[in-house]
This record gives structure tokens, C-alpha cells and sequence, in this order.
């Protein structure tokens, strides 16, 4: 069933929401899967390197059939969105949901430019989730600051814009492939507790097994996760490829790794479970 990330909020009360990057049909169907097996509804999520490859309007129809067909409830979800034009894309492509990464502009602009886009999606029934502060990159060639989010930052963004959800800053980088993010728990508190919003964490394929289940009982509302079902995927189509050096079909190679991303998925549902 496709919902939009506000619907996935209220239906989980007490964990957080996964959400999972996924880059084509393949491993969007293992995280559906991956969400029916746990019993847990979950987010698909479009970044740029995927909108890059495939354009939205290929991408929107495709996931949001796939969320209808989802025997649990699935969001659509555009990442980390710099330009408006990519919002009216999503919006005009199926998206249920939207993020503006307005986090390398200045604050005013920032928040000049996520009203906009809440206006925009908000006129369109889809949720709209922005960024407070920055989270980095681990990747040298991802060209961001990387700046904690203050707690009174939080309030009066989120005052100014009334965005369904917020990201923010507090210990996670993207890209990590190994789980080394040291969580900031107090600084999590103090943005809690200046304002009464849910609170997304990016780059959670960085955190420990044990940080994803407790920023999950600390009220994180939903948590990032990409780079763990890429190195799942990439290690998968090795493995098949170097046990079997004569393949060559595509879809045999994806679908022997596919098990594998569909078990990444599900044990860190799991955790935030
Ligand atoms: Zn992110």
C-alpha cells in the first residue's frame, strides 16, 4: 500500500521508520520484502546518484506501483533534493513523499526554500522532510560541510517551515562502510526536547548495530540507511560472479544476489524493531 512518510509515523508508535536508498527494480522489490517478512512498513528512497542514472519520471511509476502492490504500507521518497525542479519531478512522477536538502545554503535560504517546497508538496497530499545543519560525507568526491545541528536552529526552522520531518546532525557521515558513527545522545535530547517534531539520522549504515536500536527507542522517528544494501548487493554480484566465472546474464547475476539485500534489510528493521 503506498502512504506517505506522515502515515508511516503514526502507524509506528514506538520505533523508528527504515528508510532504505535503493537504486532500481531489484532492490526496491528485496526491501518490500523485506518490510512483509518483519511485518514493518518501510520507505524507498531515490537519491541523486539513482535520479542521475534513471530519470524520476521512469522511477516515480515504477516505485509507486510497487508500493501499491506491497502487502505493507511503502513510501516513495525523493532524497536529498537540492533543486525545486527535482520536487515538481518527484511530485509529478508518483512520489508520496519529498526531502529538500537546503543544508549547504544559509539558514535563511534554507528556509525560504523548504517553504516553497512545502507549499508545493503539501498542495499534493505528499510529505516533506528537510535538513538542519549538515550531515557530511565520507566520500571525497560528495562535496559537503558537515555542521552539528543546534537544538534552538531546530525550533525556529521548523517553526519557520513546518516541515513533516527533520534531519539533523548528530554524529552520523554518509557512506560509511564500517560502523564507526559515534551517536550523540544529548544532543538528540536537546533537540527533543526545544521542539516537537520527528527527527530523521542520515547516514545510519555508520552506526552500531546497538546505536540503531537505541536512537530507535530514543524517539528517532526514521533512519537512513544506504550504503549497508549497496556493499550487500556489490558483494553479492562478486560472489556469484567469481563462483561462477562463465556468467554473464544480468538478471541471473542480480538474482542470486538479490537474498542478499533482502537480508540486510530485514535484520536492521529488526533492530529499530
Ligand atoms: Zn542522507
Amino acid at each position: 500500500m503506498l502512504v506517505t512518510l506522515k502515515d508511516l509515523f503514526r502507524e509506528k508508535k514506538d520505533h523508528a521508520l527504515a528508510g532504505f536508498n535503493v537504486f532500481g527494480y531489484e532492490d526496491a522489490l528485496m526491501v518490500i520484502r523485506a518490510g512483509e517478512a518483519t511485518g514493518e512498513g518501510v520507505a524507498l528512497m531515490i537519491n541523486r546518484d539513482a535520479a542521475a542514472h534513471m530519470p524520476l519520471r521512469y522511477l516515480g511509476p515504477l516505485l509507486r506501483k510497487m508500493a501499491e502492490d506491497a502487502k505493507v504500507s511503502v513510501a516513495v521518497h525523493l532524497d536529498h533534493a537540492v533543486e525545486i525542479g527535482a520536487i515538481e519531478e518527484a511530485i509529478a512522477s508518483g512520489f508520496s513523499s519529498v526531502m529538500f536538502d537546503g543544508s549547504q545554503l544559509e539558514i535563511p535560504e534554507n528556509v525560504e526554500k523548504t517553504r516553497r517546497v512545502v507549499e508545493l508538496a503539501h498542495a499534493q497530499g505528499l510529505s516533506v522532510e528537510a535538513e538542519i545543519g549538515s550531515v557530511g560525507y565520507s566520500d571525497p568526491n560528495m562535496k559537503a560541510k558537515h555542521r552539528y545541528t543546534e537544538p534552538e536552529e531546530a525550533k525556529s526552522f521548523y517553526e519557520a517551515t513546518g516541515v513533516d520531518c527533520l534531519a539533523v546532525s548528530v554524529g552520523t557521515v554518509h557512506r560509511m562502510t564500517e560502523q564507526k558513527a559515534v551517536i550523540q545522545y544529548d544532543r538528540i535530547a536537546a533537540i527533543q526536547q526545544a521542539v516537537d517534531v520527528p527527527l530523521v539520522i542520515h547516514g545510519a549504515s555508520g552506526a552500531k548495530d546497538e546505536d540503531l536500536t537505541k536512537m530507535s527507542h530514543a524517539g528517532i522517528k526514521k533512519i537512513n540507511l544506504g550504503t549497508c544494501l549497496r556493499l550487500a548487493f556489490g558483494h553479492g554480484m562478486r560472489r556469484v560472479m567469481e563462483a561462477d566465472p562463465e556468467i554473464f546474464d544480468r538478471i541471473r547475476i542480480m538474482q542470486q544476489a538479490m537474498p542478499d539485500v533482502q537480508a540486510a534489510a530485514e535484520q536492521k528493521i529488526r533492530l529499530l524493531g
